[in-house]
């Protein structure tokens, strides 16, 4: 009894039960945690009228939007298949943000055509955009303030060699066209990056979003993007969205007076909402001692977590199987044919065969990035709510590795 309520729990229910209940691998999704995080986010920007697009690509299980809905969120999505999985779950096409890179013009007609609103982010596009449509669909256009921010090259989206955007140097450029198409701009996007940290880079992006805000007439919103920093291990800083809350909203509010209106203070952020709500658990298969290294083998890999190889991302991890007794200091690493080191040089407790080791912060650019890497399974996703627990999608099958396989007569 006693062990048991040491156990690893969430709204009640522990983890290893769970993973008995389901097998491993298994993502574990806290969905009060998510409806706190959309809470903190609104109460920092309390002051003005903010509107959360959350950023659909972070963790895109349609009953994850389905509860975003519920909170009361919009949504942003970066493709037309995101868009139709939010529809799907039932967001208006006017609460849905389109945000593509480098899609075909088809695919953004095909976006207008549903009524969505679209984040134009190259000047070719945006021509296309008004030859097709000139002032007759409302649009967004997506600027790069070159601010360089973000904790990893690959996630800084901001810096001058960056494929996102248009850069705040073509502004020129852009006016002509938005005059010559008489373009109606509604709203002007800047996203510089994940990882963001404090308040000074998102206000250094805010002045310059400001000061080309003020050459477009008919504003309604200006979108800050994501990027809110959480935190991965303990110590680490992170993102103070109170203080960033109160700096950005009276900036905000001093902009709109010199502006003339009222403007919509957009946010899309992803891995502040589910990042933290989410777990990850496996399975021990081998305990696997080197002369330099202990290595806990488990049953999943950068098929399943690809952050920690292709961001250096640091998840924490926890032996739920053993609470107590002492530490040993162990490198996870997965069953893929590939070096995929998931936390390396990392203290648990004990760890034996068949022990359940927790991957925390894994609800941002997990699953959504998981893959049949090796033609293995994808795992199943679990969302607990209300002291529930919910299977939100099957542990992949066999016949689906199969499935869109025909099997061809090579004769
Ligand atoms: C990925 C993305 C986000 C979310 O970024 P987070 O770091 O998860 O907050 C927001 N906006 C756009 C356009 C994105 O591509």
């Amino acid at each position: 009894m006693e062990i048991k309520e040491q156990q690893f729990r969430i709204q009640g229910l522990a983890l290893s039960d769970l993973a008995q209940k389901y097998g491993t691998p298994l993502y574990v999704y806290d969905g009060e945690k998510i409806l706190q995080q959309v809470e903190k986010l609104k109460t920092a920007f309390s002051e003005v009228t903010m509107r959360i697009k959350y950023a659909t690509k972070a963790l895109s299980n349609i009953n994850i939007l389905k509860l975003m809905k519920k909170a009361g969120t919009g949504v942003d999505a970066v493709s037309i298949e995101e868009i139709k999985l939010c529809m799907h779950v039932g967001f208006q096409p006017q609460e849905i943000m389109y945000t593509p890179n480098c899609v075909s013009f088809e695919e953004i007609k095909e976006a207008v055509e549903l009524g969505v609103m679209v984040n134009i982010d190259n000047i070719p596009m945006l021509e296309h955009f008004g030859t097709e449509y000139g002032n007759t669909v409302p649009l967004c256009v997506r600027l790069n303030p070159h601010i360089l921010a973000g904790g990893n090259a690959k996630i800084s989206v901001g810096h001058i060699d960056s494929k996102f955007g248009i850069s705040i140097l073509q502004l020129k450029h852009v006016l002509r066209i938005v005059e010559a198409y008489n373009l109606n701009v509604i709203g002007l996007h800047v996203h510089t990056g994940s990882d963001i940290l404090d308040a000074e880079v998102f206000l250094k992006g805010a002045e310059i979003l400001f000061d080309a805000a003020k050459e477009f007439k008919d504003l309604r919103f200006l979108d800050f993007g994501g990027g809110f920093k959480v935190a991965y291990k303990i110590g680490d800083i992170t993102t103070d969205i109170h203080e960033i809350g109160k700096k950005v909203s009276n900036a905000f509010k001093t902009f709109c007076k010199e502006y003339g209106r009222e403007l919509e203070l957009w946010f899309e952020p992803g891995k502040f909402l589910v990042s933290e709500c989410g777990y990850l658990l496996v399975k021990t298969n081998v305990v696997k001692s080197t002369p330099a290294t202990t290595f806990v083998g488990v049953d999943s890999g950068l098929n399943h977590l690809l952050r920690p190889m292709m961001y250096d991302a640091y998840h924490d991890v926890v032996n739920i199987s053993k609470l107590d007794g002492p530490e040993r200091v162990y490198t996870l690493v997965g069953y893929i044919c590939e070096t995929d080191t998931i936390a390396a040089d990392r203290k648990l407790k004990e760890v034996k065969e068949g022990d359940i080791i927790a991957i925390k912060n894994a609800g941002a650019y997990g699953y959504s990035m998981a893959s049949n890497y090796n033609s293995r399974l994808r795992p199943a996703e679990i969302l607990l709510f209300r002291g529930k627990d919910f299977l939100i999608r099957e542990r992949e099958s066999f016949e689906d590795i199969l499935r869109n396989q025909p099997m061809v007569d090579l004769e």
